[in-house]
């Protein structure tokens, strides 16, 4: 349901200067407006009024959360029966249906209410890998390490053939190798070195480092931004030569492609395997319609490397390879894991606090730290406050989204369905436009629920303990968590950051107005190696850390679900205006004609 565009605008003026003319208006209306309509202001009033200076922080419940959560705590359990019972959770898979299932069951277990699966919409299809291997058959035999690249066809069952190395930069190279590569199987992107490790890959920040980010973001000066323009381009230019490379190698009987694996920050990215999106061909390789119709595999590098020296040397290599892939349904939907601790306070009860993470991930290692570790930590941090018998004023809900790695699927989903959406803008961007750069959009319509939803907090940095939170601009909301956080020194706790930090599920809530946070988490070696690779496994986990992190969630959760008043919102967002706003004034230049 859609609430009226005039009554959400009142809202956020009563608490601006600029609106001061408003409050008569707003009384006027307000007579002829229903009961219902005139509470529902009362209420929309706190989370844009102003705040009370000093928080209600009530330091026995701090000491009972972290007693549960460091002495009993069941994160590892969770841990275990995820990442190994389970294993990786590609959107659309059986294992993710499996994660589903068992989130939600185990989410009852543990005594909260209304567990269930909400259907976010169709996602594409669904895949698993069964096996994959290769082997260089000769000049020297060696066996050959990679996966298959998500949603890859099968092999028909073990083919092998001779190597091409196809270096793809314009639609002059595709020529060169026209009507050669029937029956080959092609090493297609170029080699890349592997640079020294020189810094650790595994690190904690330090106290400097933690000072820093309590500094605003220096603004990129619009001069130095990036030219959307050429980059869309230069995207588009690639993605189309693919296109067509791709259409030629399925003509002429291409075996399978194989291509490198990517490198990781600081050289990481050595004797290892990441499988996302970049090892993709297509960009919806999860669609049936525009899914990569050859078999195609992701090698580690240094194995890619050497079969591509001896290719360009001239010297014949032939592979013998196996990609066993399964397909499970072309039209496969996408859900979320909900359930709740229902709130007590008659008047408070239906306003909703929220936590959570996406529980999908990529296929080559468990999903562990990306994102096992904010799923299970959620999980955990509910099941403290269950633990010790916690019956908040407001609901807790905990949601675990899929489809995040593909573009925040899940929890975009969850936001439209229950608190709100853009209008289409009347300029729309230019086509072909992926959805990360789009510019354009019309008014946000927003829902009754959405007056309701007071925060939600995620996490989806890997296995890292909780150094602090960032306040994603919210000015307002700074002081507040500085004054939850202070008896959490101890703990490591010690930073709020006004900054933004992007790539997950808090920025569906975010875009719509209401407060959606992550926490800042100790980086570990989570960009740098486990990050969407094979290494991202069950060993990669810290206990200690997500124990910490899981009391850290619960208190943030309990504080929010006892504050007198709700949570303060950043204003309400307007893109229909951002044009406008932003476009130049006219004329201002001396001698302008
Ligand atoms: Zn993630």
């Amino acid at each position: 349901m859609f609430i009226a565009r005039n009554f959400v605008s009142r809202s956020i003026c009563s608490a601006t200067i600029a609106c001061l003319a408003l409050p008569n208006l707003a009384f006027a209306q307000k007579k002829a407006d229903t009961h219902t309509e005139a509470k529902a202001e009362k209420k929309a009033e706190s989370y844009y009024g102003p705040q009370p200076a000093a928080e209600n922080v009530d330091l026995t419940m701090y000491a009972r959360i972290r007693d549960e959560g460091l002495r009993h705590s069941h994160v590892m359990q969770f841990a275990g029966a995820l990442a190994d019972g389970i294993g990786p959770r590609l959107t659309g898979s059986p294992n993710m249906a499996k994660a589903n299932a068992w989130t939600r069951d185990t989410l009852t277990k543990i005594g909260l209410e209304n567990a269930h699966l909400e259907d976010w919409g169709e996602f594409g299809m669904g895949w698993q890998q069964i096996n994959t291997w290769a082997r260089m058959v000769s000049p020297d035999p060696e066996p050959l390490w990679l996966q298959a690249a998500p949603w890859s066809p099968a092999t028909k069952g073990t083919v092998s053939g001779e190597a091409v190395f196809v270096d793809l930069q314009t639609a002059g190279d595709l020529e060169k190798y026209k009507g050669k590569l029937g029956g080959k199987i092609v090493l297609l992107g170029a080699m890349r070195t592997t640079p020294d490790i020189t810094e650790p890959l595994f690190k904690r920040y330090t106290d400097a480092e933690l000072k820093e980010m309590e500094n605003a973001q220096t603004g990129q000066g619009r001069a130095g931004a990036p030219n959307i323009a050429q980059l869309l381009a230069d995207r588009q230019r690639l993605a189309a030569l693919r296109v067509q490379a791709l259409k030629m190698m399925e003509e002429e009987g291409v075996l399978a492609i194989i291509t490198p694996s990517r490198d990781g920050g600081s050289g990481g990215g050595t004797g290892i395997i990441f499988d996302d999106n970049g090892a993709n061909l297509s960009r919806n390789a999860q669609v049936k319609e525009s899914a990569v119709t050859i078999p195609n595999a992701v090698m580690m590098i240094e194995h890619y490397n050497r079969l591509g020296r001896m290719l360009q040397n001239k010297v014949p290599v032939t592979i013998e390879l196996n990609i066993e892939t399964k397909f499970t349904g072309d039209h496969e939907h996408g859900f979320d894991t909900v359930a709740e601790i229902p709130g007590t306070d008659p008047k408070l009860k239906d306003q909703v606090v929220m936590v959570g993470g996406h529980l999908d991930s990529w296929i080559s290692g468990t999903g562990a730290t990306d994102n096992g570790a904010g799923s299970i930590v959620a999980m955990e941090a509910v099941r403290i406050l269950k633990a010790l018998g916690i019956k908040p004023k407001r609901t807790i809900r905990i949601a675990l989204w899929s489809g995040e790695e593909q573009g925040l699927f899940g929890s975009l989903g969850y936001v439209k369905q229950h608190f709100g959406d853009f209008e289409a803008s009347p300029i729309p961007d230019a086509p072909g436009t992926p959805a990360f750069m789009r510019q354009n959009r019309g008014p946000l319509k927003t829902t009754k629920e959405w007056e309701t939803l007071d925060a939600y907090y995620n996490l989806d940095n890997g296995t890292g303990m909780v150094r602090g939170v960032y306040t994603q601009g919210n000015f307002a909301i700074a002081p507040i968590f500085a004054q939850w956080i202070a008896p959490l020194k101890d703990l490591g706790v010690t930073t709020i950051s006004p900054r933004n930090t992007g790539g997950t599920d808090h920025l569906s809530f975010d875009a719509v107005g209401l407060p959606g946070f992550q926490f800042i988490q100790d980086p570990m070696d989570y960009e740098t190696r486990t990050h969407h690779s094979d290494m991202d496994t069950y060993d990669r986990l810290h206990a200690y850390d997500l124990e910490q992190a899981a009391v850290v969630e619960a208190i943030f959760l309990y504080n929010t679900s006892e504050r007198e008043a709700m949570m303060p919102r950043k204003p309400y967002p307007h893109p229909e205006n951002e044009r406008q706003m932003t476009a130049p004034i006219p004329g201002i230049y001396p001698n302008a004609k």
